[in-house]
Formats: C-alpha cells, sequence, structure tokens
C-alpha cells in the first residue's frame, strides 16, 4: 500500500500563537517556560491536524522558534565564537541573539530561502564544528512519538544544503563536510537508538545547477551516512524543482532508501523518471500537490500522475505528500469569511492540503472508483469556476491580445527623452530626493486601524492623510530636497495597497505565512483577470503637487513585484498575468500624467528574486519581467520621467536586463557595498541616471555629512556626474521621525558640498 506523508507543517500557529509567544518572550513579558509551553501547543496542534487526517508519515523537528537552519547550526554546534562558546547546548538567549544579534553582536545574515519569500539565517563556516550542541531533534522525536502513539518521522537540513547554503568557507567543502559528517552520524545513531524508523533530510540545493565535484560531496555524505549502525532509514528529499540527467543518475546511485521528488513545479522530474525508471529498492516520495501554492489540486489530475509513478514504482513504494514543506502555505482555507465563494472553493490552505493527499493516496491504493465522491465534488468545483463570471474580464483579455512591440517603447530614445526631461525640470547636478515612504508613526498606524474599525469615516481618514502629506511637503520644501514624494502614508504595505483595489486579486484575513523568525506575510491571491475599475494613486499625488512648485513623484509597485509577492493563478502564464498588472498600472501612469505628475516612480524590487532557481531559465523571465515593466512604463509622453526602485545591490547577472527596463532614472541600494555594486554599471557603460542609494535605512544610526560624501566621491570614480541621483537606500517607512530627518539633512548637505566642488572644477 502507497502512504501518506507530509514535508513539514506551517508553525506559527493558527492564529499567530506563535509570534505572540516569541515576540512578549523578547519583551520580557514571558518566561522561557511560557515560550516552550506555546511552542508545544503549536506542535501538538499541527499534530493533531496531521493524525486527524489520516496521514501515515508525520513529521517532528519541522517546528521552529525561528528557522530551521538556524536550528541545524545549533544542531551540528556551528556557533560563530561572537556568541561564545556553545557548551553542551546552546542557550535560548543565544539561539535568539544569533537571530536578531545583541548589543555590539550582529547577528548572522538573514537571506532568501531559494525562491520563496521565506528567509534563512546564513550559516558561517569560519566557525569550528563543535559537535551536537542542541537536543530538539530528540525532544521532539519523542514527544511527537509519544503523543501519535507511533513513531514519528524526523526532519533534517542535510549536510550538503547546510554547508552549501552556507558562506566563509576556509578550507575545501570536502573538508568542511568532513568535520559535519560525524555529528550526522551521531544524529541518526541517536534517532535509531531512539526508535525513529524514518528520517527525511532535505537536501533542496540538488534543484539547484550543481557541479560534478558538488555532486561528489553529496555521494561521499551519504556514502558515510548509510553506514551508521542501526540508523533510521533515509528519506532524502528534494523540493522547489526537479534534478536534472546529471543529478538524476547521481542521487538515484547514493546507498539509501528513499528520494523524495518535486513533480509539481516543472515537469523535468517526470519525464526523467519516464525515461530513467526508478530504482528497484527505494521509495518514492512522490510530490504530488503543491505545497507553494493555494489552489486546489485537480484530483483526476493528481491521480494521473501518481498513476503514470506507478507505472515505474510498485505502489507500496510510493508515498504520496505535497511537493514541499507545507510551511509556505496559510493554515486553514476555513478561517476565511471574507472571500467571494467562488474563489474560497478553488483555495487549498495547509489544512487542506491533508485531506488531498490522504484522498489521493486512497485512490491510489483502491482505484478511482474508492474516491469517485471526492471526484466528482472536485471536478464540479473546476467546472463552476470556468463558467464564473468573477473570474474572466473580457476586455483586459482582448486587450492583452492585441499589444504590439509599440506597447512596450517609450516614444524616442533616452537621449532624446533625457534632454527633454532636463529643459523641463532644470534639476541641479546631485539632485536630492527619497524612495517614496516617510516613517509611519503609530499616530499613521492608528489611524489606519480606526479607519479600517468603522471608527473614523473616510472623511476624517482621508483629511488626516492630507495633512500629513501637507506636513511632509512643507518640511522636504524646508530640508531643501529637489523632487518631492508624497510620503505612502495611505499605504500599510506596497502590495497590499493596490491589491485591494485592483480586480483579480483578493486580501485574506487569515492567509498569514511565515516570511522569518517571528514575522509574517499575508500575499494576496490573484485568481483572474487584473485589471483596474478607478484610479489608485491619482487623488494623493495630485493633491501634494498642488502644495509645491517642486516636482512630486508619483509612486506605484510594478508589476514583477506585485506578482512575486503574490499567490499567482496557474491556468495562465506568469508572464501573461505579469502583462495583465502591467495594463492597469499602465492606465494608472497615464492618468497620474494626465493629472499633471511629471515624474513617476514604478517600484520592482522584487525583480531579482524572482529570477527562477535554474540558470537556463532565467532569460525567459527577465524577457517577460523586463517587458511587463516596458508596458506599464512607456506608454508617457518624452517629457514624464519614469524611475524605478530595486532593493538589493547585486546587479553583475542582471545588469542587462537592468538596462533593458529604459528607466530614465533608477535607483538602488549601495550603502552598505560602498560603491562596489556600481562596477557593473561602469562595466556596461550604463547611459541612463542612477541613484546609488547613501543612506542605510535598515539601521538606527544616523549617516554624517562626510560619510555620505565620500560614498558620492566613490560613486564619482564610476559614474559620471550628470548621472548621479542623492537617495537613501530604501524607503523610510520603518524608521523613526528623529532617525530620518537628520540623516537626510545631512544628504542634502553633502549634496550641496558636492555641487559646489564640481561647480568650481567646470568654472
Ligand atoms: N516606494 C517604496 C517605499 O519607499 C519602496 C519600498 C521597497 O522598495 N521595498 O517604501
Ligand atoms: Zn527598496
Amino acid at each position: 500500500m502507497a502512504k501518506s506523508s507530509i514535508l513539514g507543517y506551517p508553525r506559527i500557529g493558527k492564529h499567530r500563537e506563535l509570534k505572540r509567544a516569541v515576540e512578549s518572550y523578547w519583551a520580557g513579558k514571558i518566561d522561557e517556560a511560557a515560550l516552550q509551553q506555546a511552542g508545544r501547543e503549536v506542535r501538538q496542534a499541527a499534530w493533531a491536524a496531521q493524525q486527524a487526517a489520516g496521514i501515515d508519515l508525520i513529521p517532528c523537528n519541522d517546528f521552529s522558534f525561528y528557522d530551521q537552519v538556524l536550528d541545524a547550526i545549533c544542531l551540528v554546534g556551528l556557533i560563530p565564537p561572537r556568541f561564545g562558546p556553545p557548551g553542551p547546548a546552546v542557550s535560548l538567549s543565544t539561539y535568539f541573539a544569533m537571530a536578531r544579534g545583541a548589543p555590539g553582536v550582529p547577528a548572522l545574515e538573514l537571506t532568501k530561502w531559494f525562491d520563496t519569500n521565506y528567509h534563512y539565517l546564513v550559516p558561517e563556516f569560519d566557525a569550528p564544528v563543535a559537535g551536537i550542541a542542541s537536543s530538539k531533534p530528540f525532544d521532539e522525536f519523542a514527544e511527537a512519538t509519544a503523543q501519535l502513539g507511533r513513531p514519528a518521522k524526523p526532519v533534517l537540513l542535510g549536510p550538503v544544503s547546510l554547508l552549501l547554503l552556507g558562506k566563509r568557507h576556509t578550507k575545501p567543502l570536502a573538508e568542511h563536510l568532513q568535520e559535519l559528517l560525524p555529528v550526522y552520524a551521531e544524529v541518526l545513531g541517536h534517532l535509531g537508538r531512539d526508535g525513529a524508523e524514518w528520517v527525511q533530510i532535505d537536501e533542496p540545493v540538488l534543484v539547484q545547477d550543481r557541479t560534478e565535484e558538488e555532486l561528489d560531496l553529496l555521494s561521499a555524505a551519504y556514502r558515510e551516512l548509510a553506514r551508521v549502525d542501526g540508523r533510521p532509514r533515509i528519506m532524502l528529499q528534494t523540493y522547489f524543482g526537479s534534478l536534472d540527467e546529471l543529478s538524476w543518475q547521481r542521487v538515484m546511485a547514493l546507498p539509501i532508501e528513499g528520494i523524495g521528488l518535486d513533480f509539481v513545479r516543472t515537469p523535468a522530474n517526470r519525464e526523467l523518471l519516464n525515461r530513467h525508471g526508478f530504482p528497484e529498492n527505494k521509495v518514492l516520495g512522490a510530490g504530488a500537490v503543491n505545497g507553494r501554492n493555494v489552489w486546489r489540486t485537480n484530483l483526476v489530475e493528481g491521480l494521473e500522475l501518481l498513476e503514470e509513478i506507478a507505472e515505474h514504482v510498485e505502489v507500496d513504494r510510493i508515498w504520496v505528500q505535497p511537493s514541499c514543506s507545507l510551511l509556505h502555505l496559510p493554515h486553514d482555507v476555513r478561517l476565511e469569511t471574507q472571500l467571494p465563494p467562488e474563489v474560497t472553493a478553488l483555495l487549498a490552505f495547509a489544512e487542506q492540503r491533508l485531506e488531498e493527499v490522504v484522498t489521493l493516496t486512497r485512490g491510489l491504493n483502491e482505484g478511482r472508483s474508492a474516491i469517485i465522491d471526492e471526484l466528482e465534488e472536485n471536478a464540479e468545483i473546476f467546472r463552476v469556476a470556468l463558467d464564473s463570471t468573477r473570474f474572466h474580464h473580457r476586455p483586459t483579455q482582448e486587450r492583452l491580445a492585441a499589444l504590439t512591440e509599440d506597447d512596450f517603447q517609450r516614444a524616442s530614445p533616452y537621449e532624446v527623452r533625457a534632454s527633454l526631461q532636463q529643459q523641463r525640470f532644470k534639476l541641479p547636478l546631485f539632485p536630492t530626493t527619497t524612495i517614496g515612504s516617510f516613517p509611519q508613526t503609530p499616530e499613521v498606524r492608528s489611524a489606519r486601524a480606526r479607519w479600517r474599525a468603522g471608527k473614523l469615516s473616510d472623511e476624517e481618514y482621508w483629511s488626516f492623510i492630507r495633512e500629513q502629506i501637507a506636513a511632509l511637503i512643507r518640511r522636504q520644501e524646508e530640508i531643501g530636497l529637489d523632487v518631492l514624494v508624497h510620503g505612502e502614508f495611505e499605504r500599510s504595505d506596497m502590495v497590499e495597497y493596490f491589491a485591494e483595489q485592483l480586480q483579480g486579486f483578493v486580501i485574506t484575513e487569515h492567509g498569514w505565512v511565515q516570511s522569518y523568525g517571528s514575522r509574517a506575510a499575508r500575499p494576496p491571491i490573484i485568481f483572474g483577470d487584473v485589471y483596474r475599475p478607478k484610479p489608485m494613486t491619482v487623488e494623493v499625488s495630485r493633491y501634494a503637487q498642488s502644495l509645491t512648485a517642486r516636482p512630486v513623484k508619483g509612486m506605484l509597485t510594478g508589476p514583477v513585484t506585485m506578482l512575486n509577492w503574490s499567490f499567482v493563478r496557474e491556468d495562465l502564464s506568469r508572464r501573461e498575468v505579469a502583462y495583465q498588472i502591467a495594463l492597469a498600472l499602465r492606465d494608472e501612469v497615464r492618468d497620474l500624467e494626465a493629472a499633471g505628475i511629471a515624474m513617476i516612480q514604478i517600484d520592482e524590487p522584487a525583480l531579482r528574486e524572482g529570477l527562477p532557481l535554474r540558470r537556463q531559465e532565467w532569460d525567459e523571465y527577465l524577457d517577460w519581467a523586463v517587458k511587463a515593466f516596458r508596458l506599464a512604463s512607456s506608454g508617457v509622453a518624452d517629457e514624464t520621467q519614469i524611475h524605478s526602485h530595486m532593493c538589493y545591490s547585486e546587479f553583475n547577472d542582471i545588469i542587462e536586463a537592468i538596462d533593458a527596463l529604459d528607466a530614465d532614472v533608477i535607483s538602488i541600494e549601495n550603502s552598505r557595498s560602498q560603491g562596489e555594486l556600481l562596477r557593473a554599471f561602469l562595466d556596461h557603460r550604463y547611459p541612463r541616471q542612477i541613484g546609488p542609494g547613501v543612506y542605510d535605512v535598515h539601521s538606527a544610526r544616523v549617516p554624517s555629512v562626510e560619510e555620505i560624501e565620500s560614498l558620492l566621491l566613490k560613486a564619482v570614480e564610476i559614474l559620471s556626474p550628470e548621472q548621479l541621483w542623492v537617495n537613501p537606500d530604501c524607503g523610510l517607512k520603518t524608521r523613526r521621525p528623529e532617525e530620518a530627518w537628520p540623516s537626510l539633512e545631512n544628504m542634502v548637505e553633502a549634496a550641496r558640498r558636492m555641487r559646489e566642488r564640481y561647480l568650481a572644477r567646470v568654472t
């Protein structure tokens, strides 16, 4: 018989209980015992839900107080010396210090987990491997097994992934690996003695491009772990994509008992299986329902996939499972009471995935007739969706079909636009501006909360917002900024603000997904054709511009970022969805222009993070991502200046795409890389204007005039003064006013000094 299996479960709690507990603990409001209790309750609820659904292989050690990579770091005792010696076990305070830093001790670096919006803490391999320094997997195994009345399946991050996801390697990777393996061996022995039958070892790095040498590391690692006496059987789990020819051969040859594959994300694993078959002595973990997206599984298609797999592997050796951990899904659709019913019917969050896995397992074991009711109900949901008018918007589809090359082009080349724009704006050298948002003070947040709760009328709320804008415009003029912004006080989140106003999007009430540590986001869901029923930002921008003679930038979130930070429908390509959003924004851009807004910034902070995990897919992504931006931005007159903003500093490998955006001005993050990143722009002879950030908005520190000036001096070594703008790294939303304003004053002064130098030189 096939078994049902789960790779990991959401761990923030159905009502974000863990977030509250962890933050209360940090604030000193609850003690460690209370935090541990809250953790236990979250784990127990997860196990109970899986057991009630009838899942055979229930994971443990998938819980975390902060991050599973940090847990793995603690397990092997890879503790950077700045946090003190680990001792026999890493204490909770050291654990959180590694995650969040402590006075004078910087935290581990936080970075994106593959192509998800989850972030993990980066292992630092210049630290010694001290050996097991956490009993978490053993404790949680005992706890789960006691609750379930049978052995749970411990989940570990594999040694090869731990190694390759880390940084600051000080010797050949093989030597680092040799230090990790004895610790992993000891962990496996321990779990075996405790009664674990299977262990799931995650090696997600295998779905990225890997060299022969890296695959040698994999073979060496599992050869050695396979030899451990009394160990549990090993399910080597991959996810977020497929293996390739090379890695398939190497993975299949490993001396282990199971291999978990994602059959949802890309078709390649299915093709590889059909081409090569599957080893006779191994279990296949068949990722057959989507662990990354919120749409209900088409059960007939799921069953067809499993039946095809069963042509290569006897049913007894199949585990039916999601494509990855359910960590990346919200908890439970049943909490959503405000969504249109046709949309709700199509959704499956983590709890609903459990049912799907169990149903498909039953269908595979007992035949279609055993799940005929479920299949019919499922087919009906898709039939209704197909007919519903809610999902389809004919005019949008027609507009998309009628696009021509011209829709992606500005009227004139950059040089022509630039001189017209300079005649219009007459900006000085080194013009100063900001990225858009200003501090969202408690006052602003409370006004929005009261308005949402119906305690402030629309009129009261918007007059409050107008007062904020007016005060901000005055203050920006006072300190001498050249190009102003309205401050984004009306936006709680740059994607949600637009998602709320566009058709085709819904916002959930409880659809929280962990983004890192105690932070969770509620990604909007794109369920249908996207269009704009009415202008979204024109009123605030027009009002802000009416208060000043200086240009005020219109401020929009770009199509690629809207897409990458949402759950996206799958019946249309991502390209087409991006173009639909772009068309809606194109209308907004034109309306802003018509309202007298002469500079419009379209932010694309998520452009880079949408890059596919495999290099060979980059070009296709970048091609449509760039075109989506151009579609949104190119419908304006030459005299209208298009800005964009990107929050990162690695441009070397995407510089051509950045160039192809054809934005008149871009602003980027730069202050921490000390000008290094600008090399890419030099090497590429980037022709347009650029504002490399000179103020690190992630820090509470106020940079001095001299510091900012020295960053600008570095920038003029690389780019011409005519190209340069002066701005912070990113929006100022999370800064406090008393940090932001002195920093901006110093920035304006630094720009003034730069101008003096250059004017002196010219005359
Ligand atoms: N305009 C946005 C802001 O200033 C940009 C934020 C971002 O890039 N993440 O807040
Ligand atoms: Zn940014």
